[in-house]
């Protein structure tokens, strides 16, 4: 009985509170949503509309919440979950937009024992068990490679799993060591690039911290498979596990 409730629920849901098509083919050309086939973005269609109906999203600094941006972030969001589950984002609903960046305050301990007091201008900011904030400036205006939704859901769901440590709760058919492994030296490896200020295609904020570099890594995987491909092939199988998506293959014609 639980179940057909959940589901009649859904079909409710589904129904009354649908992406009208205007705004969905408008958003269809997002660029992260280029080459998924008519299934996968009925899909995603069907998982933003639900992931709306959970979420809420408000405006700080008086910015008005319209339907598009409402819209933007959904396909986004889901875009990360297309074939896992909408359950990866439990525990939480509110979505903070500022119209750009916001400032963070925060204090951090150094080596030496010193303590800092520090200010800070953000693009995004996701808390565990807490808010997504985000600039809606960010979110629309950054260049191909760099995806301020992609990075924050990527937290997101890497702190489901023993906190924002870089490694989420993987699937049966994959090995913890080799997700280990192959991000540690990936992550070794980019953070000497970024020490001998090579220049690489590859948003050098991700040597901050290996959950950093996992949230990076996974907008690169969304937005230029075949550049993180190239620079690190292992990652980017492992993320192909764990998605349980090939977006390379939607762009080799
Ligand atoms: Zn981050």
């Amino acid at each position: 009985m639980a179940w057909s409730i959940k589901n009649w629920r859904r079909d409710q849901i589904l129904r009354h509170e649908a992406i009208p098509d205007t705004l969905w083919f408008q958003l269809i050309h997002l660029p992260c949503l280029q080459g998924l086939d008519p299934d996968e973005l009925q899909r995603l269609r069907l998982l933003a509309t639900l992931f709306l109906h959970e979420k809420t999203i408000t405006g700080a600094h008086d910015l008005d919440i319209t339907d598009e941006m409402r819209v933007t972030i959904a396909l986004q969001a889901c875009l990360l979950i297309l074939n896992l589950d909408l359950d990866y984002y439990r525990n939480w609903v509110q979505i903070i937009l500022y119209p750009g960046e916001f400032m963070l305050e925060y204090e951090y301990m150094d080596e030496f024992g010193i303590a800092h007091h520090v200010h800070d201008a953000a693009a995004g900011e996701a808390w565990s068990a807490g808010p997504v904030i985000m600039s809606w400036d960010d979110v629309i205006h950054s260049k191909l490679g760099h995806n301020v939704v992609i990075h924050e859901f990527a937290h997101k769901i890497d702190m489901l799993h023993e906190g924002a440590n870089g490694c989420p709760a993987l699937h049966a058919n994959m090995s913890p060591h080799a997700w280990h492994e192959i991000f540690s030296t990936a992550y070794d490896h980019f953070c000497q690039q970024v020490d001998r200020l090579q220049e690489i295609i590859i948003d050098s904020y991700a040597a901050e911290s290996p959950a950093e570099f996992f949230a990076v890594m996974s907008e690169m995987f969304f937005e230029l498979p075949l550049a993180l491909g190239q620079h690190y092939p292992s990652v980017y199988e492992q993320l192909m596990l764990f998605y349980r998506q090939d977006p390379a293959k939607r762009w080799r014609w």
